[in-house]
């Protein structure tokens, strides 16, 4: 592993260009910004983004210093593997990968997301049928532990306890300074074919094929998602990966990738991207969501300047209304209540999805709605979805107006009772209202106690229920 490829930090006074020497002086810095951090402050990260919803409480205490942590320490094409510092985002790994025909083996949407984020956080894409969820290609991390030591977690080994309970502890254990990842080779394009139901149940029966599979039509399928637009018109989209040259589309410019996948014929509509605009077709607008921006409207989206359209900008715009209540003033303004916000991932097992989906689409009027087919290979305690097993994550993010009985997560908890109710679980990116046994029934809550106490026998950092219920 010889070749320094930090694109994330660039250049910087005093601080050695040579890779290894460079990192050194990023953990150093971070351990010396913990140890400045008074004992009785709140531990956060100083870090410029995020892709957490949930409101969390302001502090003014010093953050952890990360501003070193966020470059590729090298790629290794003989191995497949990168080593990559743990707030690097996607956007900048992927840029040091794909020169060499490699790509993480599962690259969530976002650009920003950072490879530490995703491990810590939970992340998905349309891989994860084959590849599982981005900490299952994690060989080995450092991580500052709550009680201020680096320690390396891997599968086996001293720290594997650490290492198997780090996926949805949230920063909450420590933090990943370094982390090697296993990569996959990819060819230059992807082709993608949206097949069209008219009926979720068959999309679903459909969708376990292909799981099961790996094969559509007789084509070989690397990638899978879908959309549901409603009970009639929802669609799977099935990539292959191609090195085969031809015309691509581009939907960073004027057309809207989800607008594109829509269509009514009995044929499923075939397109090709680039890989490196199909691992990012979802940032640009941010799913469906910049269309709440007017970033979809044809003139408006002519003026937007291309740079900001991506995920990383409409946060911005969401923190604006947070801070200054936009939303909920304006359906004030126009004499309607305001709305409850329903941003959430769940992960229902296979043979319940339909069932999910036809509850979703009756009682929460929120559409479209993603789906993403996921298979674990190992068991993460404080994320237990079974190995083996196929689930599908169904992702929803938007609001509805709220309950007029006067309870503002009246959805989400509905949410949490019916993914419960059908043996399914929920991220915790964003608002979640569990009681605390029963969270920490759903969440590894044996396992984490004894990892804490390991791990953070002080209690420096938040525990995971004040951090994902509390919003602390
Ligand atoms: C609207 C929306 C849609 C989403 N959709 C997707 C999706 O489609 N696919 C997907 O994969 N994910 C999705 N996510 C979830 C996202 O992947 C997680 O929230 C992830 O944790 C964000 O990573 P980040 O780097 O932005 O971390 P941050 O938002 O900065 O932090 C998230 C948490 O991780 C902790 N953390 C950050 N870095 C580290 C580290 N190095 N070590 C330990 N802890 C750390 C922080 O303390 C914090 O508690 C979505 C989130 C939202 C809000």
């Amino acid at each position: 592993m010889a070749e320094f490829v930090d694109r994330g930090t660039g250049t910087i006074a005093g601080v050695p260009d040579d890779a290894a020497a460079r990192h050194d002086v990023a953990v150093q810095r971070l351990v010396e910004s913990y140890r400045a951090i008074p004992d009785d402050a709140p531990v956060r990260l100083a870090k410029k983004t995020s892709n957490l919803f949930r409101a969390r409480v302001r502090t003014d205490a010093p953050g952890l210093d990360v501003s070193l942590l966020g470059g590729v320490i090298a790629v290794d094409p003989a191995t497949r593997t990168a080593d990559v510092q743990g707030m690097c985002t996607y956007e900048h790994l992927v840029e040091a990968t794909l020169p060499h025909g490699l790509a993480p083996l599962v690259v969530p949407q976002l650009k920003t997301i950072t490879l530490g984020g995703a491990v810590t956080g939970l992340g998905i894409e349309s891989t994860s049928f084959r590849n599982g969820l981005p900490h299952e290609s994690v060989l080995e991390m450092d991580v500052l532990t709550g009680a201020g030591e680096i320690v390396t977690a891997a599968p086996e080994g001293e720290h594997a306890d650490l290492f198997h309970g780090f996926p949805n502890s949230y920063g909450t254990l420590g933090y990943a300074t370094r982390l090697r990842i296993a990569l996959e080779p990819v060819e230059p394009f992807v082709e993608v074919r949206h097949v069209r139901f008219h009926d979720l149940d068959a999309l679903v029966a459909s969708l376990g094929d292909v799981v099961e599979t790996g094969i559509h039509d007789g084509r070989p399928v690397d990638y899978v998602d879908g959309v549901v637009f409603s009970a009639t018109e929802a669609y799977l989209t099935l990539g292959t990966k191609t090195s085969e040259a031809g015309p691509t589309s581009d939907y960073t410019g004027q057309q809207v990738y989800y607008r594109s996948i829509q269509h009514d014929s009995g044929e499923p509509r075939v397109d090709r991207l680039s890989t490196h605009d199909y691992l990012w077709r979802w940032d640009t607008d941010w799913f469906w969501c910049s269309r709440a921006f007017g970033a979809q409207n044809p003139l408006l989206r002519r003026l937007w300047p291309r740079r900001y359209r991506r995920s990383s900008f409409y946060w911005k715009l969401i923190a604006l209304d947070h801070r200054f209540d936009v939303a909920d003033r304006i359906e004030a303004r126009k004499g309607r209540p305001p709305r409850e916000r329903v941003v959430q991932d769940v992960e229902v097992p296979l043979e319940r999805t339909a069932q999910f989906l036809h509850w979703f689409l009756r009682e929460i009027p929120i559409e479209p709605v993603w789906l993403c087919p996921v298979r674990s290979h190992d068991r993460w305690p404080l994320y237990p979805l079974r190995p083996g097993e196929t689930y599908v994550n169904v992702g929803f993010w938007s609001s509805i107006p709220r309950d007029p009985g006067g309870d503002p997560g009246a959805a989400n908890k509905l949410v949490e009772a019916t993914v419960t109710e059908l043996d399914g679980h929920k991220s915790l990116y964003s608002d979640s209202y569990y009681g605390e046994d029963q969270f920490w029934r759903l969440y590894g809550g044996e396992t984490y106690t004894g990892l804490k106490r390991r791990y953070d026998p002080d209690s420096r950092l938040l525990d995971l229920y004040s951090k994902a219920v509390k919003r602390k």
